[in-house]
């Protein structure tokens, strides 16, 4: 199937969900993004700072693009002037840097964030635990931020072929948001989303409440990382 063949599946599919599709175009070059916005689509996401400021330059800017990857702290003024969407906040000092280098770009919109939360077992994906987001939302200097719109919680699970455990891991997920919707967001529309679920498992997370996948290899192909 083609690119576009791709996203109108997506579409498809998608269509009277509450869920939308990111279309993950770490590794692919230009052109072939390129179709998949000549197809009608407008929400990317990358997972490192370099690439995605490459792409954003050579690409139409009516794009979304969401950054999907760990941000460091010293790379987040590369990207806070257009960035749409940082689905991968896993600390308050990354967040206030987020929102000081907004303020110095005078950003008319605020910098939609999600915050990562930990659901798989695997040491190496970041991610906070729930006390940790609840602290973050207590805190004061959170309170204080201008330039931030939280809009929900994003997770990656564990890379398995286990259905029971991926169905665990995005209900937990879901569980969370829940949780912080109730505690801190009842009356805020802007907290809405739950990020979950990849080529391999998007379905499970369709199903367990997801409102927003992130799909590369299901649209793209798969990746060479050497290119
Ligand atoms: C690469 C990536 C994806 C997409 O993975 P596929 O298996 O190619 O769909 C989703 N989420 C994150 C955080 C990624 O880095």
């Amino acid at each position: 199937m083609s690119i576009k063949d791709n996203i109108l599946y997506f579409d498809e599919q998608l269509r009277n969900t509450p869920c939308r599709l990111v279309a993950v175009t770490k590794t692919h070059p230009i052109e072939t993004i390129q179709e998949a916005y000549n197809a009608g689509h407008r929400l990317f996401g990358e997972n490192k700072v370099q690439e995605l400021v490459d792409k954003r330059d050579k690409l139409p800017h009516d794009i979304a693009w969401h950054l999907i990857g760990h941000l460091q702290t010293n790379k987040v003024k590369q990207i806070a002037q257009f960035i749409d969407t940082i689905q991968s906040v896993d600390s308050l000092k990354l967040l206030v840097e987020i929102n000081k280098r907004a303020e110095q770009f005078n950003r008319t919109l605020p910098v939609k964030c999600m915050l990562q939360i930990s659901i798989a077992d695997e040491e190496t994906k970041y991610g906070m635990t729930t006390d940790e987001v609840e602290a973050l939302l207590q805190s004061e200097e959170y309170r204080q931020m201008k330039y931030i719109q939280i809009t929900g919680v994003m997770g990656i699970a564990t890379n398995t072929e286990n259905e029971q455990k991926l169905r665990g891991e995005f209900c937990y997920l879901r569980e969370c948001f829940d949780h912080l919707k109730e505690k801190f967001f009842i009356a805020n529309d802007d907290f809405k989303e739950i990020s979950m679920g990849m080529t391999s498992d998007w379905k499970l997370a369709l199903q367990e409440g997801s409102t927003m996948i992130r799909v590369g290899s299901g649209i793209f192909g798969s990746r060479n990382y050497n290119r």
